[in-house]
């Protein structure tokens, strides 16, 4: 599969729901870093097309704080407000 194709796919699939990295990763076929890669391509291209892509933002399941305004990929490693571990990943969607 070429990149091309492999983006095109991934912008179908994003307009079809909300996807983490990991659901992206299987459902694509490709390892979860080459899925980060490819979100920053597909954000770009989106905006010179008036599409964007909304990321919900990752949250600690111990105590609910909300990276907010983080506008990264990849699930942050461990929260600020309680120290603890259990970060809910990022979720995309193309809107
Ligand atoms: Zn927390």
């Amino acid at each position: 599969m070429t990149t091309g194709t492999l983006r095109q796919q991934m912008m179908t699939v994003l307009r079809e729901g909300e996807w983490d990295v990991r659901g992206l990763s299987q459902r694509l076929g490709i390892a979860e870093k080459d899925v980060i890669a490819h979100l920053a391509h597909v954000q770009r291209s989106l905006a010179a097309g008036g599409a964007r892509l909304v990321i919900r933002p990752p949250y600690c399941r111990a105590c609910g704080f909300v990276f907010e305004g983080r506008g990264r990929f990849t699930r942050p490693g461990r929260c600020p407000q309680c120290r603890q571990t259990r970060i809910a990943p990022p979720f995309f969607q193309v809107m």
